[in-house]
């Protein structure tokens, strides 16, 4: 399975393999340099199993739903951790609706439920609003910790 990332340059829509999603790759079509990915990444079942276990950098799961006002204002916050944390991270969103088995599967009831997982282990999970800043502080103490 493998991501899609567009070239800012020439357009071709280039897959990423999930393992280099936090690499700076190079367009296949016209070899300008792709910058790792910095969006967050709708998941399924399938696509979360192969991030989490072979990210070589923590992953930031935010399990949401469209009727959830909370969600809607942790998206923002959302979006943000991923592009500031491009390279050094990989954000994920799970829409607990469409994938409840998923939700289940990490006892998530009241949601926005953010999940870290590092080396393909869940390391903390908390469930409510918060801000871009400490979603990355999150990812920092995921990292550090795996890294040491
Ligand atoms: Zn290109």
């Amino acid at each position: 399975m493998a991501i899609v990332e567009t070239c800012g340059q020439c357009g071709t829509k280039n897959r990423i393999p999930v393992e280099h999603m936090a690499d700076t790759g190079r367009c296949g079509n016209c070899k300008a340099s792709l910058p790792p990915v910095h969006a967050a990444i709708a998941a399924d079942t399938a696509l979360f199993d192969e991030i989490v276990s072979k990210a070589k950098v923590p992953v930031l799961v935010d399990f949401w739903a469209e009727w959830c006002g909370p969600c809607r204002m942790a998206a923002p916050q959302v979006a943000e951790t991923a592009r500031q944390m491009a390279g050094q991270a990989v954000v994920l969103k799970v829409d607990t609706e469409a994938h409840p088995q998923l939700a289940a599967r990490y006892n998530v009831r009241g949601i926005p439920n953010f999940a870290v997982f590092a080396g393909g282990r869940l390391v903390h999970q908390q469930a409510g609003l918060v801000g871009a800043d400490q979603m990355t502080h999150w990812l920092r103490e995921a990292s550090a910790a795996t890294t040491r």
